[in-house]
């Protein structure tokens, strides 16, 4: 018994003092990256999976457990959430991580959106009426919501400001020497023309040199129709589409013959970490997509 005191006494010291802080994502790529920020200070989960479509996912009851007891939320904001995760917030009964908290991180306040329109207009179902939300595809737009990231848990947790200090020049020299690679490896696929699935991949494209020409969807959310592809496929007669990428949670069928018509490859990509296997990380869902794009 004594022996059993002795040994529960010196757990307790050998258990760090604080307690952990809890980053509930919405997406795996910011949870891969408050765990990478954070190491043993934090535990970081995603309330979806990388194979599911951001748009369209379920609320579920766990997710509200998971919000209940987080003390930082990120979101990627620009309505890619708005679907599911407005109840479950306020079901949470957190005010840690209510709007203009400390513990809220919309994403899309720290990065440049882009394809904002003229003017809002969801009677057609767009799911993109505020602007492109899919940036957690671009590099920089990533490294963007990282900082930001680093920048609430030493806020959040100010005893472990060294500690999220170190852990955060790695992550830049990571950031720097992977993107660096990236970019020598992608030069020459520069200009390359490429047709989207859902219109998900301007960040990457723009950051990689790659020009979108089409989506195959008609309107971001809206499936594509077979008079939709036929048209897309007269208009980009003759242009040398390389490439037809989409996320594997959409249908092929129609990709299939989009590719086969065009000559163009169709290749099913991360959007987010996690989706393909190894990409469990923000690097290696890169590396994946740079991989793919520039097999020979
Ligand atoms: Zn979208």
């Amino acid at each position: 018994m004594r022996k059993l005191i002795a040994m529960l006494i010196a757990l307790a010291f050998l258990t760090p003092l604080h307690a952990k802080v809890h980053v509930a994502a919405t997406i795996p790529d910011y949870a891969a990256i408050a765990a990478e920020l954070g190491g043993e200070r934090v535990e970081a989960i995603s309330l979806i999976k990388g194979a599911q479509d951001p748009h369209f996912a379920d609320a579920l009851p766990s997710h509200v457990v998971r919000l209940n007891r987080a003390d930082l939320i990120v979101l990627t904001g620009c309505g890619l959430e708005s679907g599911w995760l407005p109840p479950l917030m306020m079901q949470s009964r957190n005010d840690k991580i209510q709007p203009g908290s400390l513990g809220y991180l919309d994403a899309s306040t720290v990065v440049t959106l882009k394809e904002i329109p003229m003017t809002i207009d969801k009677s057609q179902g767009d799911v993109h009426p505020g602007g492109n939300p899919h940036f957690y595809l671009g590099p920089a737009e990533l490294y963007a919501v990282a900082a930001a990231i680093y920048d609430r848990l030493k806020k959040i947790d100010p005893e472990g400001t060294a500690y999220y200090d170190g852990r955060w020049s790695i992550f830049r020299a990571t950031y720097q020497r992977k993107t660096a690679e990236w970019r020598a490896k992608l030069a020459p696929l520069k200009g390359t023309k490429v047709v989207e699935y859902h219109k998900s991949w301007l960040y990457f494209l723009d950051w990689a040199g790659l020009i979108s020409v089409g989506a195959l969807e008609p309107k971001p959310g809206i499936p594509p129709s077979v008079r939709h592809v036929t048209d897309l496929l007269a208009a980009v007669q003759g242009k040398n589409v390389r490439f037809v990428i989409q996320e594997i949670y959409h249908p092929q069928k129609l990709s299939h013959l989009f590719a086969e018509k065009s000559g163009a490859k169709l290749l099913l990509l991360p959007s987010m970490t996690g989706a393909a296997p190894g990409t469990d990380t923000v690097w290696a869902k890169f590396d994946y997509i740079v991989n793919q794009l520039t097999e020979k």
